[in-house]
C-alpha cells in the first residue's frame, strides 16, 4: 500500500483511503526536487495537500521530501518520475493505482533549457518540456479526478511573437489538434531545431501552450482544467543567480494554476497573458 507518512502524528502512517475520505487533496508536481517545482510542493504541503514529490532521481526525491515535511509539518512523498520515459509513467501509474490514490492537481514543471541550445539537445529538449508534460498527463489522466487541475509550467520565451509568422498561425490556430501538434513537433525535431524563429526550448513551450488549449478542450467534459502559468524569470538554477524573481514568487505563479476556475489560458502572476 502507497502511504502518505505524516510526521505530525508520531509513527502514523496515513492510508491513502483517508486521502479518498476528502480529508486532503492529493497534488503531483514533476521536477519537484528543486528549483520551482520544490517550492510549489512546499506552498501546496503547507496549504494541507497530500503531495507527490516528483523526481527523476529517487534519492534526490527523497531528500527534498524530507526537507519538505521538515519545513512544512506536511504530508509528502517522494515518487520516481523521469517525465521523458514511458515505463517511468506507467510505473507510477501503477503505483497509484494500486495505493487507490487520485490527483487533484498535476501540475507539469519538469523542464530543461541548456539543452536547447546546442543542436544534439533540440530533441531532449522537446522530449522533456513538450511530450514529457504530455507523456505524464496521458499516463496518469486516469488517475486524474473529473474536476481536477492540470497546470503545464510554461515561459516567456515561448511566446508566439518569438516565432516566424507561418509558425505562430500553426500553433494559434484553433483548428490544430493533438496529433497534428505532436506531428509537427516531431518535425522540427527531424530538421534539427531550425526554420521556426527561434530556439527548441522556444518552440518546446510555445508548443507547450498550444497542447495545454488542446487537452482544455479534450477534457473539459470531465471538468478538469487545463491552463499554462509561467513563472517569469526566476533565480534557480535555470534562471541563475541574476533573475530578478524570488523562487517563492514564481512558484506562487504556478500554483494559480492549480486552484483556478479558468481553463485553456496562459498565465503569469494570476493574470492571462497573451503568449
Ligand atoms: P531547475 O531549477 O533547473 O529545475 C528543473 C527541474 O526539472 C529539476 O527538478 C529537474 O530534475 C527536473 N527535470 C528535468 N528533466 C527531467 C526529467 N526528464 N524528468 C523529471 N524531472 C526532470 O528549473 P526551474 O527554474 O525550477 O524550472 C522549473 C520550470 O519552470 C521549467 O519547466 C522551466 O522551463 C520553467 N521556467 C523557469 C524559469 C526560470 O527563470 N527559472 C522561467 C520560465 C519558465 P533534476 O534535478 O533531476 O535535474
Amino acid at each position: 500500500m502507497y502511504t502518505f507518512d505524516s510526521p505530525k502524528v508520531y509513527k502514523c502512517r496515513v492510508k491513502i483511503e483517508a486521502v479518498d475520505s476528502g480529508v486532503a487533496k492529493t497534488a503531483l508536481i514533476t521536477g519537484a526536487n528543486r528549483g520551482i517545482g520544490q517550492q510549489v510542493a512546499r506552498v501546496l504541503a503547507g496549504d494541507g495537500w497530500d503531495v507527490l514529490v516528483g523526481s527523476r532521481d529517487r534519492q534526490n526525491g527523497e531528500a527534498a521530501a524530507r526537507r519538505l515535511r521538515k519545513d512544512t509539518g506536511g504530508r509528502l512523498k517522494a515518487v520516481e518520475l523521469d517525465v521523458t520515459s514511458d515505463a517511468s509513467v506507467a510505473a507510477v501509474a501503477t503505483k497509484l493505482r494500486d495505493g487507490a490514490i487520485r490527483i487533484d492537481a498535476l501540475v507539469n514543471n519538469a523542464g530543461i533549457y541548456g539543452d536547447a541550445r546546442v543542436r544534439d539537445g533540440v530533441a531532449r529538449t522537446i522530449e522533456t518540456n513538450l511530450f514529457g508534460p504530455l507523456r505524464v498527463t496521458l499516463g496518469l489522466l486516469p488517475l486524474v479526478r473529473d474536476g481536477a487541475t492540470i497546470t503545464n509550467v510554461t515561459s516567456g520565451l515561448g511566446a508566439l511573437a518569438n516565432l516566424d509568422e507561418a509558425h505562430r498561425r500553426l500553433l494559434s490556430d484553433p483548428a490544430l489538434t493533438r496529433d497534428a501538434l505532436v506531428a509537427h513537433m516531431h518535425d522540427f525535431v527531424r530538421g534539427g531545431g531550425e526554420g521556426w524563429g527561434t530556439d527548441a526550448y522556444g518552440v518546446s513551450k510555445a508548443a507547450l501552450n498550444a497542447l495545454t488549449r488542446i487537452l482544455a478542450g479534450e477534457l473539459a467534459p470531465r471538468h478538469i482544467r487545463v491552463n499554462a502559468t509561467c513563472p517569469g524569470w526566476v533565480r534557480t538554477d535555470m534562471g541563475g543567480r541574476g533573475a530578478p524573481l524570488s523562487v517563492e514568487r514564481g512558484a506562487a505563479s504556478v500554483v494559480f494554476g492549480v486552484t483556478t476556475t479558468e481553463t485553456g489560458g496562459v498565465f503569469r502572476h494570476g493574470a492571462r497573458i497573451g503568449l
